[in-house]
């Protein structure tokens, strides 16, 4: 599964966050399936109201929902690129993620302890980033004294010091390297190195009760600080999301969603965020025994997309048939789509949609 890591300054309501994560997966547990790997890693649907109709259709044994990974990643602080703290193991684990939720304190609380002063949401988030940026830094000036002789008489390491010179320039001045425009064939020569700030980041603004639904002054001010970095920033209150979590009846779960005027967890939407974020997007396959969703990236083509359910898939594709999945939704059934020139035949080439309800057919 993908993986998205927790990261923020002590105290922010990280745990709590990953509480409301572990505990809405051991909910779900009861239907299915659920592992924790580690104390600190959880495994999350992806909600999808698509799943639940085409179930109602299908009538099938089973829905099961796709997942993503939720790594908690405790124990960055101030120093930790310099070992402060358990910092460089932790910025270890940071590494392995596909994307970042970066969590902010954006509530007050006298009775919850703050090392940096007044609550200051956009000095966390520069903390933050400088710790993962001095890391890069060290990562980028190893590679640059590795390839630095080379490049005196090779032209491609030549090209390939000037990236890291650009991309240690650019860490110098306090920015990430996901601000930083590489193009595709500049790319590789960091691709290597696992940047920290090269991934895609989510920034969860922890506020207050009251401002669940509006924001604050301090969710607003990290809004603004982030605007050049095209990254999203979701408003929720952590300590409410692990509330409803720890609820075991979805009516309870309900009915106090009510009372805050929720739809819906906010847990969902950080969720989607994080998915569309890496973007991913889902298949379904619909059977009488399961109706599925599965993820993949987008752009990928069908034989590609196959092989999520079994390696094997992809080396013995044949065709695929492919629905629509608002023709699955229009028409009833497979059958009859099938009847209404809706069932689609492809091949190796077809680059499969989001909702696309597929069936393979392959050699094994
Ligand atoms: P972490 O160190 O970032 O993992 O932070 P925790 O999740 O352990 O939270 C630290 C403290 O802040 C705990 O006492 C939480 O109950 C409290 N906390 C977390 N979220 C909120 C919030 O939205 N509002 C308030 N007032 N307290 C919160």
């Amino acid at each position: 599964a993908l993986q998205a890591g927790i990261v923020g300054l002590p105290n922010v309501g990280k745990s709590t966050l990953f509480n409301a994560v572990s505990n809405s997966a051991k909910a779900q547990a009861s239907n299915y399936r659920f592992c924790t790997i580690e104390p600190n890693v959880g495994l999350v649907d992806v909600p999808d109201e698509r799943l639940a109709k085409l179930a109602e259709l299908v009538q099938p044994n089973r829905i099961v929902p796709t997942q993503i990974e939720i790594v908690d990643i405790a124990g960055l602080v101030r120093g930790a690129s310099k070992g402060e703290g358990l910092g460089n193991k932790f910025l270890g684990n940071i590494r392995e993620v596909d994307a970042i939720i970066h969590v902010i304190r954006c509530f007050e609380d006298e009775n919850v302890l703050r090392e940096e002063g007044a609550i200051n949401p956009v000095s966390d988030k520069e903390i933050i980033d400088a710790e993962l940026q001095l890391k890069d830094l060290e990562s980028v000036e190893k590679k640059i004294s590795r390839v630095e002789k080379q490049a005196k008489f090779d032209v491609k390491a030549k090209a390939e010091l000037e990236v890291l010179l650009r991309c240690k320039a650019h860490l110098e001045q306090g920015k990430s390297i996901r601000e930083l425009d590489l193009n595709t064939a500049e790319r590789p020569a960091i691709a290597d190195l696992f940047l920290l700030t090269e991934k895609a980041v989510l920034y969860v603004a922890n506020v207050d009760e009251p401002s669940m639904h509006t924001g604050n002054k301090y969710s607003e001010a990290l809004k603004e600080a982030v605007k050049g970095e095209n990254a999203q920033v979701i408003i929720m209150n952590n300590s409410i999301e692990a509330q409803i979590s720890e609820m075991e009846n979805p009516e309870d779960q309900q009915m106090f969603m009510e009372e805050y005027g929720m739809k819906e967890p906010a847990l969902n939407r950080l969720i989607r965020s994080a998915y569309k974020l890496l973007n991913l997007q889902t298949y379904f396959t619909a059977g009488v025994q399961e109706v599925r969703a599965w993820t993949i990236h987008e752009g990928w083509r069908a034989p590609q997309a196959a092989s999520v359910i079994h390696t094997d898939f992809e080396k013995g594709f044949i065709k695929a048939e492919v629905i629509a999945y608002n023709d699955f939704i229009t028409y009833g059934s497979e059958a009859a789509c099938r009847e209404a020139g809706r069932l689609k035949i492809e091949g190796r080439e077809y680059i499969v949609k989001d909702g696309d309800v597929m069936h393979f057919r392959f050699n094994v």
